[in-house]
């Protein structure tokens, strides 16, 4: 085994000790995907694959770790009036860093930015991640096809994609949207209506 499988292998344990039987099966799906996207888009695969693994890792954690580790890394004290759908991507790259000893900031950067997105400046590996998410082969919703073409032919089209469909999934829904959804759909739409 090469130094890098080792360290994969080493971190799968400790994903796999923090989360269901079928989210730790989701979190392998995204590492498997994000390795395509990475090859596919010029990224390094082990860094894309090590990005998917961990990406959430902290999404069965009480709400308890969540509220004591926002004051505890000095985060936004505004992210304690949201739930862990929020939570586990910004805070849970802490608890990656800190507990898994991950300190690469891309890899952080992409765990952070997996839920909501960001505007057009997002760094290739976190659209590579947030895609993976959305995409990954166990995935099932109507038109998961159509965006796997998609982001085939263009990762940017891909994200915008995903942004406009979940926005209007929360929204039909009633649910409550967390600002940076709204500002990063915002960005990719005024980036394509050029
Ligand atoms: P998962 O962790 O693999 O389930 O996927 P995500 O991290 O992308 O999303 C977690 C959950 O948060 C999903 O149910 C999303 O629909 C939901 N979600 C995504 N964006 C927002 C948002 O802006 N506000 C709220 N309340 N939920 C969101
Ligand atoms: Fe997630
Ligand atoms: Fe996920």
């Amino acid at each position: 085994m090469t130094a890098f499988e080792e360290e994969l292998h080493a971190v799968e344990k400790k994903v796999s000790a923090q989360l269901s039987d079928g989210r730790f099966q989701h979190c392998l799906r995204v590492s498997d995907y994000a390795r395509k996207l990475a090859q596919e888009n010029g990224v390094d695969e082990n860094q894309a694959a090590l990005a998917g693994l961990v990406h959430d890792y902290a999404k069965e954690r009480p709400a308890e770790d969540f509220l004591a580790a926002i004051d505890r890394f000095h985060l936004d004290p505004d992210l304690k009036n949201w739930s862990r759908a929020i939570w586990h991507g910004v805070v849970g790259a802490e608890m990656i860093q800190d507990e898994l000893g991950i300190d690469d900031p891309a890899i952080l950067d992409a765990v952070r930015l997996h839920t909501t997105g960001d505007g057009v400046e997002m760094p290739t590996l976190a659209k590579i991640v947030f895609m993976a998410d959305y995409l990954e082969t166990g995935r099932d919703f109507p038109g998961v096809k159509e965006a796997r073409e998609i982001t085939d032919k263009s990762l940017d089209r891909g994200v915008f994609y995903q942004l406009q469909h979940t926005l209007s999934f929360l929204a039909e829904n009633g649910n409550v949207i967390y600002p940076k959804t709204f500002t990063s759909y915002n960005d990719w739409a005024r980036h394509f209506a050029e």
